[in-house]
């Protein structure tokens, strides 16, 4: 693994910070964090001007280290973040590129890129989160179409998305594991429901899913017919492995305002605080350290990344959560007034040891698959 950067990669640098210079500036006010169809179409037009500065595929296509030099760019710069665009560009595209057809990949990935579409993500059910393969929503194949009913919760972004990535059981006989299909499902299909959930931080974020009787054309199905689990497994490694990369950069600026804010108010010249800001420092630059190692890794398996994805996201909440913790005690009674922000950023963060599988669960995949330890029951 080489960790150095090349003239070339030094130059696509150079060219994205003068880029981000220029169009920064340019970009219409933040919408409300409350406002899901203003947020959607914030995202989206930031996605199309990347898009028209042929930046768009960056995630895709560029090597894994142009890639970092982009998310670490953007971050310092305070571009807007994917936001919307999350599950299409960061696992759903992804995961199409790697398991859809050449026709999959025609109808799906360009208006991700263009800032079209918006994916969203239906893999929980409320029996089935950790346990995501006792996922009960059945399709049943009619013809041409499967008839889809059952129900999934906690769907970031259902509300403004236009597909959802979709988990069904296609064999209720097989064992669990062998009879899921993974779907792409226009949101707008007769038979579905989206009911908003509120979350602790005030915003309706993600949102029940309700299918009843909806019909998705078999072709819009991604791998074989009952082996979804596997898909899913090209799904989840995205999204744990290297959907979270450009946050750990956001994370070490918010660290270094976090010191510049207890210089200024004196709290810096508590010991115990510079050395606990100190610790962190070091636990994100070792967080981007192993996220370069880890998209270097999947570069070199075909682009997928591997189990080294969960020791990432284990770590990476954890750091999160404690970032924000440091954060109150630096801004003390004004981190509940000072900006609105800092509250919601502190809430958001206890989400992270939750979403995309729970730190019990990175645990064990780290034991079992890394560590060689035997099977929890
Ligand atoms: C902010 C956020 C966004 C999300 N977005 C989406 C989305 O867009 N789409 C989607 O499909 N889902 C989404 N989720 C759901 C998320 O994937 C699930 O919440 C998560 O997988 C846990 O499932 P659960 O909530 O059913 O908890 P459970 O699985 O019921 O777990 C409850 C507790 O038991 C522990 N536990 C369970 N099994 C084991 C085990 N074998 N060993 C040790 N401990 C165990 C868990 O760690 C947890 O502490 C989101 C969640 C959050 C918080």
């Amino acid at each position: 693994m080489d960790l150095s950067y090349t003239p070339e990669e030094e130059e696509f640098r150079a060219r994205l910070r003068e880029w981000l210079t220029k169009v920064l500036p340019t970009l219409p006010a933040k919408p409300s964090p409350d406002d899901w169809p203003a947020r959607r179409a914030y995202d989206l037009g930031w996605q199309r001007m990347l898009y028209d500065a042929r930046y768009a595929d960056v995630h895709w296509d560029a090597s894994p280290t142009v890639r970092l030099i982009f998310l670490e760019e953007t971050e310092k710069a305070g571009a807007p973040y994917v936001g919307a665009n999350f599950v299409g560009l960061l696992h759903a595209g992804p995961t199409i590129a790697a398991e859809g057809t050449d026709e999959q990949r025609a109808r799906w990935l360009p208006p991700i890129l263009r800032g079209e579409e918006v994916w969203c993500q239906g893999f929980s059910e409320p029996d089935a989160g950790s346990d995501l393969a006792s996922l009960r929503t059945r399709a049943r194949r009619d013809g041409d179409d499967y008839v889809v009913n059952g129900s999934k919760i906690w769907t970031s972004h259902a509300e403004v998305a236009d597909w959802c990535e979709l988990l069904v059981r296609t064999d209720a006989e097989a064992p669990k594991h062998r009879g899921i299909s993974w779907l792409a499902l226009p949101m707008d299909a007769p038979g579905v429901t989206v009911r908003p959930l509120r979350t602790l931080a005030g915003s309706a974020e993600f949102a029940e899913v309700f299918l009843d009787d909806v019909r998705v054309p078999a072709a819009n199905r991604v791998g074989a017919e009952n082996d979804g689990w596997r898909v899913t497994m090209v799904t989840l490694s995205f999204e744990r492995g290297t959907a979270f990369v450009g946050e750990v950069v956001a994370c070490r600026r918010v660290l270094g305002e976090l010191a510049d804010e207890a210089r200024r108010n004196g709290r810096w010249d508590d010991p115990a605080l510079r050395r606990r800001l100190g610790r962190l420092n070091a636990e994100f630059r070792a967080l981007w350290r192993l996220t370069q190692w880890n998209v270097s890794e999947a570069e070199a398996s075909g682009g997928v990344p591997g189990v080294g994805g969960s020791v990432f996201k284990l770590r990476y909440s954890h750091a999160r959560q404690e970032l924000y913790d440091a954060a109150a005690e630096v801004l003390g009674e004004f981190a509940l007034d000072l900006e609105r922000r800092w509250v919601l950023d502190r809430l958001s963060s206890l989400a992270y040891t939750i979403a995309a599988g729970t730190s019990q669960i990175q645990r064990n995949i780290v034991a079992e698959r890394i560590l060689g330890l035997p099977k929890g029951r």
